[in-house]
């Protein structure tokens, strides 16, 4: 994914890496951080991992489409692959290589019990497709997860198959969708998302037929009431709204819109992926909320992502519960069965959100998670979240320039006036933070906010770990203050093994096939291949 190699001076003084002036290496390599190429290219015809014997010579059923050339595998020993997957493995930044202050994510430890219990055989070694009655004690794992989902956000359901929060806002809105057209309003075709949002909450909406209004944010972060109610309408479906927003502000209106927005009709949405925030505190279902997802990757410890799937089941209310996708998982005088059809009379399942039944992996992590919490616990999970967010405020609130007064919920908010006349953006102060050793923070987002930076330190990083990270900022926002270590800003990260990427490029045209017909000897970096 190597799109272009800057190689522009490194700092002055410093020992440049990766840069014209750094002492050359015989390797490429860089003290113990070894370059590492395409498993494609260390790859050799005919070697392999395994001794296989000499298949036994069958009739050949292919024909036609049997297979004329190489496969095109790579060919290597077991000891080059292990060493290839690890050392790929010690380029990505992670939790467990230090904090991870990535604002909305909620980038926390994720407790080795967790990992423990998910990996007994009984939960682990398991497979959709077995049948019910040997897979009783997994099934019965789902619904007491599902149980303390729904106790805790005060609803009276919840679909837990879809998988991510993305996946989750389009299974509540589709939810809506089904329980409008019920009520022969499927023409209520507008939902409203404050500006601050999430990118996947207009995209969910878009991707299902609905045309998304902007509400603008007022001067306290807070959604705009007034210009909400003004908004609301006979062609309302819903409204999405993040609580505490992504601006780390609790919506203190909360009650008022969810009333505005019934009573015009409509159904509130709630984007619950700052859910680690009010954990234990407030009961979504208390808020007046009709749908939320709970993303178990960030409120529930389980792993992110690119570390392992998601998971974002959808509380839902009394209003939508009957929509709630294939399969119902039920308790019946056989034991737990895993129902197609819905087990009130009036279900209407709105269909299925994927192939089998959610992430079961997610599901005994973030089970884990909440019965080694406890009630207390968990409580106190958000309670030091916005603690530790708070101190980060208060630390760097004189340094860096705070987006808005007052103190904040589990993450805080900074725009760039600080960097004003600097010359020094947003991004080059994250890129300098990784010449620090730390991974940056969410920039640029949320959008109301000009260059802004979001941080959220989680409630699993010690006060050590935090004091060293805002006495870094504040070095940084100092010396990007004092006009004489502009350039240093310009090229960091200089001590990363690659500097500024085209990011841009990387997105929109992403090189994720190699073919050798690509390369000729002497190629700088890979490129994308004409098409
Ligand atoms: C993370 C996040 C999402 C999307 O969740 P995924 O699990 O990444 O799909 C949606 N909204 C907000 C506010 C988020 O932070």
């Amino acid at each position: 994914m190597v799109q272009s190699l800057d190689r522009s001076q490194g700092r002055a003084g410093a020992p440049a890496v990766n840069g014209d002036a750094a002492p050359a290496t015989f390797t490429g390599n860089r003290g113990l951080q070894l370059e590492e190429k395409l498993i494609f290219e260390m790859g050799q015809h005919g070697r392999c991992g395994v001794d296989l014997p000499e298949p036994v010579a069958a009739k050949d059923r292919l024909g036609a489409l049997r297979r004329e050339g190489e496969i095109g595998l790579p060919g290597l020993a077991e000891p080059q692959v292990v060493q290839h997957y690890t050392r790929l493995s010690q380029k990505n930044f992670a939790i467990d290589s230090g904090l991870y202050p990535l604002g909305s994510c909620t980038m926390k430890h994720n407790p080795r019990l967790n990992e423990k219990i998910a990996r007994l055989s009984g939960l682990g070694d398991i497979h959709p497709l077995q049948p019910v009655s040997t897979v009783q004690g997994a099934l019965a794992v789902i619904d007491t997860l599902a149980h303390w989902l729904k106790t805790l956000t005060g609803m009276p359901a919840v679909a837990m198959s879809p998988a991510a929060g993305a996946h989750g806002e389009m299974c509540g809105m589709m939810a809506i969708a089904a329980a409008l057209e019920a009520r022969g309003e499927g023409h209520r075709k507008t939902v409203l998302v404050p500006e601050s949002a999430h990118g996947t909450n207009p995209a969910t909406a878009a991707a299902l037929g609905f045309v998304v209004k902007g509400i603008p944010a007022d001067s306290r972060g807070r959604v705009d009431v007034a210009a909400l109610k003004a908004a609301l309408g006979p062609d309302v479906a819903a409204i999405m709204l993040t609580n505490p927003n992504t601006c780390g502000l609790f919506e203190n209106d909360i009650r008022e819109v969810a009333d505005a927005v019934h009573a015009a009709g409509g159904y509130f949405y709630c984007d619950g992926a700052n859910y680690n925030a009010i954990v234990g505190k407030v009961r979504p279902g208390d808020l007046g909320v009709d749908c939320m997802h709970i993303n178990l990757h960030k409120t529930f410890s389980t792993p992110h992502g690119g570390g392992g799937p998601g998971a974002g089941p959808v509380v839902l209310s009394e209003r939508l519960a009957r929509f709630a996708p294939r399969p119902w998982i039920v308790r019946g005088e056989n034991g737990w069965d895993l129902l197609e059809k819905g087990i009130v009379d009036d279900a209407a399942p709105l269909g299925r959100m994927k192939a089998f039944h959610g992430q079961m992996g997610m599901f005994t992590r973030a089970l884990a998670y909440i019965l080694s919490h406890g009630a207390d616990g968990l409580r106190q999970v958000a309670e030091d979240a916005v603690l530790n967010a708070n101190y980060v405020l208060a630390r760097l609130k004189n340094d860096l320039s705070p987006a808005f007064d007052g103190p904040c919920m589990h993450e805080c908010l900074f725009d760039d006036s600080f960097l004003k006349d600097t010359g020094i953006t947003t991004l080059d102060f994250a890129k300098a933070m990784i010449d620090e050793g730390y991974h940056p923070m969410t920039m640029y987002f949320p959008l109301v906010v000009h260059g802004a930076l979001l941080i959220e330190p989680t409630e699993t990083q010690g006060k050590e770990e935090i004091d060293k990270f805002c006495d870094t900022l504040i070095d940084l926002a100092r010396r990007a203050k004092s006009g004489t270590a502009t350039a240093d800003f310009k090229a960091a990260p200089m001590l990363a093994p690659r500097r500024r990427l085209d990011e841009t490029l990387a997105a929109r045209k992403p090189v994720l096939r190699w073919r050798p017909t690509n390369r000729e000897p002497g190629d700088g970096p890979l490129r994308q291949a004409a098409e």
